[in-house]
């Protein structure tokens, strides 16, 4: 499979230059040439097939004959080793949970695809590859686990100093080995600018093979599509119109949602639900595309005032703003209604949503199923991830699960860093 830049101004490349360019050398966000409809027989037999068989069959037009079978189910099996359970809320309503890997938010399973294939890359080769990351979050500590130990690979992030969780905090720095934590003085935005400068610095790009892990990279983005076939191997029994409500924020699960459409999976509707960060909300009712300074909200990994993936929806359909209107909607809730509807759940059904997943599931509540849809909303990360609100809003304390408790006894470990020239230094020193 090629992809080629949705810039137009770079050649088409295959599955593994635009994993390691990460982004088109004119900037462009890479897009597969083609995207086959898989044959009927699957989705009628799909009840019956296991979830590697599932996901094989998903993904293997995107990745061709670079990688052979055996090898990309290995992969497969490595990186879905974990469960997605389904869990029903209310009669038409069912939550996916996409938060049982090692560091419990979905971010796991790109991080670990893109870690596998890099890995299988790398190891018939001595290519060494650096990966530079800035992370608000939840991105660091997937990427850092996801690569931990991947022979041929370094990873090193940037992280905004105070501004993430303690949690999050000790996901990044505790591992060691292949995996270098940076503690930027500065925000969220700092982080991002200084990793774009180093992508664009050719003394760094002549001595050192960067990459990026957003979900820009074709194989971080790619895999998610992997979430909705699993929702559908089960509720294809139901017989109803599925809707699925995606907490959004660089939209890139969303577009990988999309993707498994475009296979052939039969989704009714999207719903890409967002915290006051409404970009798309207000291009979907104006027709204006103006980005905006993003804002911070209690559901901070969807705080992107400029979401990087939303071209690859508007390829997916097209760039036809109507087509995209009628399979996909989007709403903006605020901090306030997030808390009201966390409490509001966990009063009637004693489920616990942490703020992402409850935008996603207002998002349902907003769009107003009929009688014959049903309504999916994906639960992004466990709750303990944002443990103070969790706790706060629902005056309930969390059990922390063995995955966390055993990484806070460990001692943080990082480089701190104030500007952009240290950063050179440091990757021109020590990589
Ligand atoms: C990254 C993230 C999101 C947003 O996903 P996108 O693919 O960027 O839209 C939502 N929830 C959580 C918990 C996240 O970490």
């Amino acid at each position: 499979m090629n992809y080629y830049s949705l810039q137009h101004k770079s050649p088409p490349v295959s599955f593994k230059e635009a994993l390691l360019k990460g982004i088109a050398p004119d900037k462009g966000l890479y897009f597969p040439e083609e995207i086959k409809v898989l044959p009927s027989s699957f989705f009628n037999e799909i009840d019956k097939l296991d979830i590697i068989e599932i996901a094989y069959q998903a993904i293997k037009q995107f990745i061709g004959n670079e990688i052979p079978k055996e090898d990309l189910k290995g992969i497969l099996k490595d990186v879905l080793s974990f469960d997605f359970p389904l869990i029903t809320i209310e009669d038409n309503i069912s939550v996916l949970e996409l938060f049982h890997g090692p560091t419990m938010a979905f971010k796991d399973v790109g991080a670990r695809f893109m870690a596998r294939c890099l890995e299988y890359f790398t190891k018939t080769t001595n290519d060494e590859v650096t990966i530079l990351v800035a992370t608000s979050g939840d991105t660091g500590g997937a990427v850092a686990k996801g690569f931990l130990g991947v022979k041929g690979v370094k990873v090193v992030i940037l992280y905004p100093s105070g501004k993430v969780t303690d949690i999050q905090e000790k996901q990044l720095t505790t591992l060691g080995e292949n995996i270098t934590a940076l503690e930027v003085s500065g925000a969220f935005d700092d982080c991002q600018e200084m990793v774009k400068k180093a992508f664009l610095d050719k003394d760094i790009t002549n001595s050192i093979q960067l990459t990026s892990a957003n979900s820009i990279n074709i194989a971080r983005w790619l895999p998610q599509l992997l979430y909705y076939f699993i929702a559908y191997k089960e509720l294809k029994h139901k017989n109803k119109k599925l809707v699925f409500s995606v907490p959004s924020g660089n939209f890139g699960n969303i577009c990988a949602g999309i993707v498994a459409q475009k296979l052939g999976l039969p989704i009714h509707h999207f719903i890409a639900a967002t915290n006051s960060n409404d970009t798309i909300v207000n291009y979907l009712s104006t027709g204006k595309y103006l980005p905006q300074q993003s804002v911070s909200t209690i559901s901070n990994a969807m705080d992107v005032g400029n979401p990087s993936n939303f071209v690859r929806i508007e390829a997916l359909y097209e760039n036809d703003i109507k087509t995209l209107k009628k399979h996909f909607s989007s709403y903006s809730f605020s901090d306030f209604s997030t808390k009201e509807i966390m409490k509001d759940i966990y009063a009637k059904t004693n489920y616990i949503m942490e703020p992402h997943g409850a935008i996603g599931y207002l998002g349902l509540q907003k769009y107003g199923l009929d009688n014959d849809e049903y309504g999916i909303f994906l639960e992004t990360a466990h709750p303990i991830k944002f443990l103070p609100v969790v706790e706060e809003t629902l005056n309930q304390s969390l059990t922390i699960p063995e995955q966390i408790a055993s990484i806070m006894k460990k001692d943080k470990k990082a480089f701190e860093i104030k500007n952009y020239d240290e950063l050179k230094d440091f990757l021109l020193k020590q990589m």
